[in-house]
Order: structure tokens, then sequence, then C-alpha cells
């Protein structure tokens, strides 16, 4: 997949450490054509290094110019993301997934969302409203706090521009001050069933957040009736193979490629035009050298990956034999000369939280107009 370079050209940091950017792309070449709901993989160079590739969804239209992400700010990758000065350049692969609405199916839709998961369907919202889609849009959306919530303004703006789109928020943690025409506690039944403009089997869901959120909400969509055919998710969590990818370090030599050529550039023209080119020649250099390092290192995860699967499975064929003919099956079992296993994707294991039955909503939805979130600042 190629990468294409786009900049940033504007970034802000809220109070609750998400990370508003917007990126334009840096060439024609670079442009990158999306659907609502699909993620990319974004990467930059820290330190000479193309940091590895995370996965962001989408929070803008592709009605828009640009692209912006929505990004909780917590590790190394992202803490490095929000550090960028506007201007600076960003690797992006993608668009990927398929958590994206079918074009043409006018069935009503209900967005679930929790936490950072709402960004998806900012982009979906916004599309829909652009392009004066037919179908009514609920989006219910699970937050800890008032202020924790993501692109408010921008979903309350769509709310009150669009009559086919309704909100409603809910407030998992207890003792939180609860904004008038906020539910409370998780996501549930009669929360959704509050959200529908049809009847549930006619009705697409799309689930976005945590692993175990996007459990227990298609297990109560699935007892309210569902069509399991309309129930789409997409998980946060990164698959095992984001995990096992390595991050791509630059050799010597193209370091020192990269430095030369910005040396030479700036020694012989001797003007700012040259400092730009021979930069953005160095980038190349460095996106150029990690794609090949990266190539080689996705090479060797196959052969782990293989030679993991061939110490597998002729040992669960020995156990079905056994079980099968109830006798031991004395042929060896060749061992293979790697045994390295793949990684081990551990996810958090997350505590059961008490919580208060929510009230049950009646329709018509309410047009929320709680208490604003906290003031953004902007990154310099
Ligand atoms: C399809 C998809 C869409 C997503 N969309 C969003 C979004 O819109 N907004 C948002 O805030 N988050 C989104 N995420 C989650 C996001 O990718 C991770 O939370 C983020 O990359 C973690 O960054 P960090 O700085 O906390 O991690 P670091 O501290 O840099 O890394 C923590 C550890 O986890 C591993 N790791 C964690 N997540 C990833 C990943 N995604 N790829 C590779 N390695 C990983 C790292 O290798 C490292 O070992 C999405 C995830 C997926 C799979």
């Amino acid at each position: 997949m190629k990468t294409k370079k786009y900049i940033i050209t504007s970034s802000t940091l809220d109070v609750q450490n998400i990370l508003t950017i917007s990126v334009s792309a840096e060439s024609r070449n670079d442009y990158i054509s999306f659907k609502p709901g699909q993620y990319m993989m974004i990467s930059y160079v820290r330190d000479g290094k193309v940091q590895k590739y995370h996965s962001f969804s989408v929070a803008s239209s592709p009605t828009s110019k640009g692209i912006t992400f929505g990004i909780k700010v917590s590790g190394n990758f992202t803490q490095g993301l929000a550090s960028l000065p506007l201007g600076s350049t960003i690797l992006i692969r993608g668009p990927f997934g398929s958590f994206v609405p079918k074009n043409g199916d006018n069935k009503d839709h209900i967005y679930l969302a929790a936490g950072i998961g709402i960004t998806p369907f900012v982009s979906m919202m916004r599309y829909a409203h652009d392009t004066h889609q037919p179908y009514n849009i609920g989006l219910l959306y699970s937050i800890k706090s008032a202020d924790t919530i993501a692109f408010f303004d921008e979903s309350q703006q769509l709310t009150k521009a669009n009559e086919r789109i309704h909100a409603l928020y809910t407030i998992t943690s207890q003792g939180e001050p609860t904004p008038p025409n906020f539910a409370t506690g998780r996501i549930s039944a009669e929360h959704i069933a509050s959200m529908l403009t049809s009847p549930v089997k006619e009705t697409q869901f799309f689930i976005c957040g945590p692993g175990p959120f996007i459990q227990a909400t298609k297990k109560i969509l699935k007892k309210m009736g569902a069509k399991n055919s309309y129930i789409h998710d997409e998980s946060f969590v990164p698959s095992p193979w984001d995990i096992l990818s390595q991050p791509v370090t630059l050799t010597a030599g193209a370091a020192t490629m990269a430095a030369s050529i910005l040396l030479f550039a700036t020694i012989a023209q001797g003007n700012s035009m040259a400092k730009t080119t021979a930069s953005a020649n160095a980038l190349d250099s460095i996106i150029y050298t990690a794609q090949i390092n990266e190539s080689v290192n996705n090479t060797r995860n196959t052969v782990l990956a293989n030679q993991y699967e061939a110490v597998q499975v002729p040992k669960t064929r020995a156990v079905q034999t056994q079980t099968q003919q109830q006798k031991i099956v004395t042929t060896p079992i060749q061992t293979p000369v790697a045994t390295t296993p793949k990684p081990v994707v551990q996810q958090p294991v997350s505590t059961p939280k008490v919580t208060t039955p929510a009230p049950i909503v009646t329709k018509p939805v309410p047009k929320v107009t709680p208490t604003p979130p906290p003031p953004r600042t902007a990154v310099s």
C-alpha cells in the first residue's frame, strides 16, 4: 500500500486530551478518497525513524476538504502526534475497513458509540447531512461524564441543522452531574428503544468502541430482535498484526544520505526553496528506507507465523486422532526448526461496575441542549 503525505493544517488538544487534527494532501498524487466510517493508518517521522503505523477512523466527511481525525492522546505515539507543529508532514495509508453505511439502503440508522468510538459516526452524520440522505439517524453516545464528550459541538450542530439526526448522551460514572436531557447508566435496551424511528428488525445498527462495549451492545440488540446482518461493528482494539509489526528503523546509510542531500542542497542553492526541496527529498528517503525495512519485517513475520502454524497443526491432528480412535498414536510429530510463538494479545480486563438503572426515555427524542464541554486550547 502506498504511503501518502499529508500536512497538518490545524491541531487542537482539549482538556480531556482529545486531539482534533486536520490534514491536507501535500500534492494531488497524495490525495486519498474514502467512505464515511473508514479508517486510515497514520505515522510520522520522529528522530529519523518512521513510527509504527496506528489506526484512526476519519471523523470528517468525504464531502469536506482534507481529513480530520479525533484522537485520544494517551501513549507514546499519540503524544508524539499531538506535539507536531502545524505544517508538519504525517504519513497516511488507507482507506481501510467496511464499517460503512451501504449506498442506496435507506433504512434508519442507530449509532452506538462509547468514548472516542464516536469518530466514525461524526463522519457518517456529516456525510448524511451534506448529501441529504433520506434515512433517520439516532446517535446514542455512552460517556463517563458530561465533560468527556468528544465532538459535542459538531453533533449538536448537526442535530439542530437536520431534523433527521437525533442524539442522546448517557453518563456511565456514578455521582457525575447529569445535565438535563442526558440519560444515565450504560447503554440499555430502553435507551435503544427510545431512539428507534422504525421497527427494530428494519433498523441498521452501527457499534463502535472498545471490545467489551461492542460485545455487550450486540447482546442487547440480538435480544431486542435486531437482524444479525444489520448489526455492524468497529472495534478500536488493534489487530494482532498491528501489535506484531515492529517499528521501522532508519539505517545509518540512509540517514547519512538524507543528511547529505539536505546539506548539499542548502549549501549549493543557499535559499529557502532549496531547503524545502531538500528536506522533502530527505523525508522521501526516510520513508523509502522505512518501507524496505518494513517489507523485510513483514516477510520475517509471515515466516514466523507460518512456522507457528507448522508447530500447531501436527499437534492438533495428533490430539484428534487420539480422541477419535481412543488409542495413543505413535507416529512421531516432526518438530519444526523455529518454535517462536505468535505474541498473545492481552485485552485489559474491565471491572464490571454497578450502574444505576437508566430512566426510560420516551419518544419523541429530545433535542439535547446540555452544558457545553470545556474550552479547547490550540496547539502551537
Ligand atoms: C480500526 C481502528 C480505528 C481506531 N480509531 C481511533 C480513533 O478514531 N481515535 C482514537 O483515539 N483511537 C482510535 N483507535 C485506537 C488507536 O489506534 C490506539 O488507541 C492508539 O493507536 C494507541 O496509541 P498510544 O499512543 O496510546 O499507543 P502507544 O503508547 O504508542 O502504544 C501502546 C502499545 O499498544 C500497541 N498499540 C496500541 N494500539 C495500537 C494500534 N492501533 N496499532 C498498533 N499498535 C498499537 C503499541 O504497539 C504499544 O505496544 C482505533 C483503532 C482501530 C483498530
